[in-house]
């Protein structure tokens, strides 16, 4: 796959996801846009690092994808916008009747509503260049549900129905929109969760992963960093061009059951 001469926009790729993503797509030659919405040192040299590693352009932008002005913003900024991966997210967990509408309004915001502004702004400019990719990075719980996830369920479920609006916008373009739906992936925010998990049930870190961490994920194993970039690469590849409005699942089974 060679990407030479265009743009891609990963939202919230300062950790994570977000940077493989952004690595696999340098690697096959795009220029990439890293963002968060903090400004660090940091950041700037994680951009900085990848374009000496791939000889590729490389800028970090920040935005605040709970910000719509942001949001379009940072594809204004891109300049270009030929590959746009919504990856930005968080999480918060509480029962409906004590969940904080500070933390529903933030998560519908930050892992919805940015996919629909940055989409938006970033059409036109893929109608322009006569072809673009948008892909959402949405989750397990685009499909299924868990009790204590209010929002970040609903704004997954909600990705998952935003892509297939875009796909039929834009069915007679060359261009495509879908959602991948990832179980759990093996993120240093996970990995720190492990000996918490299992100091709390008294069971050892395989245990923690297995019977709790794990429990829906029917592999019994973390998806990597690099499998969720290999298929938002596919999703890029021509053997995907009619792929269009519909969810890639890579959840080791969970939503089979
Ligand atoms: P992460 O916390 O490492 O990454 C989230 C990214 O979003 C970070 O770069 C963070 O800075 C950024 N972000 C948060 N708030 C933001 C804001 N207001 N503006 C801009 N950026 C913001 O977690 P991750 O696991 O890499 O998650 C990436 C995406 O993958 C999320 O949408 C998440 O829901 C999804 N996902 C993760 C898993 C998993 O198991 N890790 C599974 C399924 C789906």
């Amino acid at each position: 796959m060679e990407f030479k001469g265009k743009t891609a926009v990963i939202t919230g790729s300062n950790s994570g996801i977000g940077p493989g993503v952004a690595r696999a797509l340098a690697a096959a030659g795009a220029d990439v846009v890293l963002n968060s919405f903090t400004d660090s040192d940091e950041d700037h040299r994680l951009a900085r690092d990848i374009a000496a590693e791939f000889g590729i352009t490389a800028r970090y932008v920040r935005a605040d994808m709970a910000d719509p002005g942001d949001c379009r913003a940072l594809i204004e900024t891109a300049g270009a916008c030929d590959i746009l991966v919504n990856n930005a997210g968080i999480q918060h967990v509480a029962p409906v009747p004590e969940f904080p509408v500070e933390k529903w309004n933030a998560i519908i915001a930050i892992n919805l509503s940015s996919a629909f502004h940055t989409t938006a702004a970033a059409l036109p400019m893929m109608r322009k260049a006569g072809w673009g990719r948008v892909i959402n990075i949405a989750s397990a719980h685009g499909l299924r549900a868990s009790p204590f996830k209010a929002a970040y369920v609903a704004a997954k479920h909600g990705v998952v129905g935003l892509s297939k609006v875009v796909a039929l916008e834009t069915a007679r373009e060359p261009i495509t929109c879908n959602a991948i739906c990832p179980g759990y992936v093996r993120t240093p925010l996970i990995d720190a969760q492990i000996p918490d998990t299992a100091r709390e049930y008294g069971i050892s870190e395989d245990e923690a992963v297995e019977k709790v961490i794990l429990l829906k994920q029917p592999s019994k194993e973390f998806l990597t960093i690099e499998q969720v970039a290999g298929i938002a690469m596919f999703l890029c590849s021509e053997a995907a061009v009619q792929i269009t409005g519909t969810t890639i699942a890579a959840d080791g089974g969970w939503s089979a059951q």
